[in-house]
């Protein structure tokens, strides 16, 4: 039987902005970007969701329902350095640790009572710790599973530790919701519903098999979540063994749409190299590249294309996004957000072509260079020519649903 520790900052941009400035405390504050911009919420306080503000909502829905909300645009690399405290404390625990996002992690401490006693006290140690090192608040859930344990972090907050004891999760879980369950988004919860299932109780007395022709495999995790099991994709690795996502995306949402064609194609360029960094970071090689253009007034189009060789040189990725980008643009046609997405990854380097070999080892080396830099500097230091144009406000949310490491798969 494990022991799994889920850690959650609380309110975690925002309460980095408290620290730089302590007059912040007990306001309605959201960090993304002006009320007045397009962008999205990345963060908000206690304060302001009470007026309903949560994060991925548009800045200027945040604004109207609370004009008076203290509106930032945020400092990403001090919501990472915080984040990296974090970890650090968390491995002075425990060496099997998985951040999930930014403000969130997994531990297991399977066998770490000799070191810090019994789960709950452990976790009191572990949260004194968190404190002492970064003046923030956080909450933890402890169970036999991943799920729970996160399910129960979400519970006891905020500034709270929440220890399901083992044999009871099924139990415990039974009187909640079912969105309570990470991966049932709005959909799911629609779904359920229209057949009279509203919490994790009902969810539990279904026939897999039913749940199953109903939903396919998801409905087989659904049922297996349900009893608190780590049931499928994502939640049947190991903490520790994981820390690989199934692909790598970044987006871009401008400010104003554009259909200027150098700042679109620079704008691409950024992404790629945002995209490639983290997969270096990651030792992979990715053979599909997806585009994901939206256009003013909201149509949406994807095109991917493979690579045939997997690759983690950036000139390969670019050329492919280019051209995709190219040939499925129509010119002149408003832009308003452009992403890219890597895939069908493999940890091997294809055989080095006679063709391209010798640039290949040239870029690497360069790209190796560039990534140490990054690494010290931040993101957005350097680039490797042409995404000069497409320098940005970078938007990541504390809990981005995008984000692959994150997200269960379903
Ligand atoms: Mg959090």
């Amino acid at each position: 039987m494990k022991t799994i520790f889920h850690i959650d900052m609380d309110a975690f941009f925002v309460s980095v902005e408290e620290l730089l400035d302590p007059s912040l405390k007990g306001k309605p504050v959201i960090v993304g970007g002006k009320g007045t911009e397009r962008g999205v919420v990345s963060a908000a306080s206690y304060e302001a969701r009470k007026y309903g503000i949560h994060s991925a909502m548009p800045l200027r829905t945040a604004h109207q329902l609370c004009p008076h909300a203290i509106f930032l645009d945020g400092h990403m690399h001090l919501y990472k350095e915080y984040s990296d405290k974090v970890e650090t404390v968390l491995r002075s625990f425990s060496p099997l640790v998985d951040m999930a996002s930014i403000d969130e992690a997994y531990m297991d401490m399977t066998g770490c009572e000799r070191l810090w006693g019994p789960p709950l006290q452990a976790a009191h140690r572990l949260h004194e710790a968190i404190t002492a090192k970064t003046n923030l608040n956080s909450s933890i859930g402890i169970s036999t599973s991943r799920l729970v344990s996160k399910i129960a972090s979400d519970q006891a907050k905020r500034n709270g530790i929440l220890w399901i004891v083992p044999g009871t999760e099924a139990n415990w879980l039974a009187p909640l919701e079912v969105k309570r369950i990470p991966g049932v988004g709005k959909v799911t919860e629609k779904q359920l519903a229209t057949i009279g299932i509203k919490r994790i109780r009902d969810l539990a007395q279904l026939d897999e098999r039913f749940l199953l022709d109903r939903f396919g495999k998801w409905g087989l995790a659904l049922a297996g979540k349900a009893q608190g099991k780590d049931a499928g994709g994502w939640f049947d690795s190991e903490i520790g063994s994981n820390d690989d996502p199934k692909s790598i995306s970044h987006e871009h949402t401008f400010t104003e749409d554009t259909a200027d064609y150098k700042q679109l194609r620079a704008t691409l360029v950024r992404l790629c190299e945002k995209v490639m960094k983290r997969l270096r970071d990651h030792g992979f090689h990715a053979r599909t590249v997806q585009l994901k253009l939206r256009f003013e007034g909201f149509e949406t189009i994807t095109r991917a294309k493979s690579l045939g060789d997997p690759t983690d040189i950036d000139r390969d990725v670019i050329e492919a996004i280019l051209n995709l980008f190219d040939t499925n643009w129509p010119k002149g046609r408003k832009v308003r957000l452009l992403g890219v997405h890597v895939s069908q990854f493999t940890d091997q380097a294809p055989q080095p072509s006679l063709l391209t070999g010798e640039a290949d080892s040239k870029w690497r080396a360069a790209l190796k260079a560039t990534d140490k830099l990054k690494d010290k500097y931040g993101e957005g230091t350097l680039h490797l020519g042409g995404a000069l144009k497409g320098v940005y406000k970078d938007r990541v949310h504390e809990a981005a649903p995008k984000d692959p490491i994150k997200k269960p798969n379903q």
